[in-house]
């Protein structure tokens, strides 16, 4: 799986830090530090990170289906 983070978009909102902190790191108030390579056993808590992002920021590739996102029961607020 890999996850890439358009940076330039990212509003440091820490969402994705908040559901995956195994791969989503906050570098002090508005730095994001992530893992691109995560682990798969990580892959339902990167998949809700890319739902939540308020700003759709994060992109998944090789994680299966995106609908295990959608059925996560993930809300798209701030
Ligand atoms: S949730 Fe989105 S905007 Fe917030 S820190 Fe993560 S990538 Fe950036």
């Amino acid at each position: 799986m890999r996850v890439v983070v358009d940076l330039n978009r990212c509003q440091g909102y820490a969402q994705c830090a908040f559901l995956a902190p195994d791969v989503f790191a906050m570098h002090g108030e508005e730095a994001l530090l992530y893992d691109g390579q995560p682990d798969d056993t990580r892959r339902l808590d990167v998949l809700r990170a890319e739902a939540a992002c308020p700003v759709k920021a994060i992109t998944v590739e090789g994680a299966g289906a995106t609908w295990a996102a959608e059925g996560a029961g993930v809300s798209d607020g701030g």
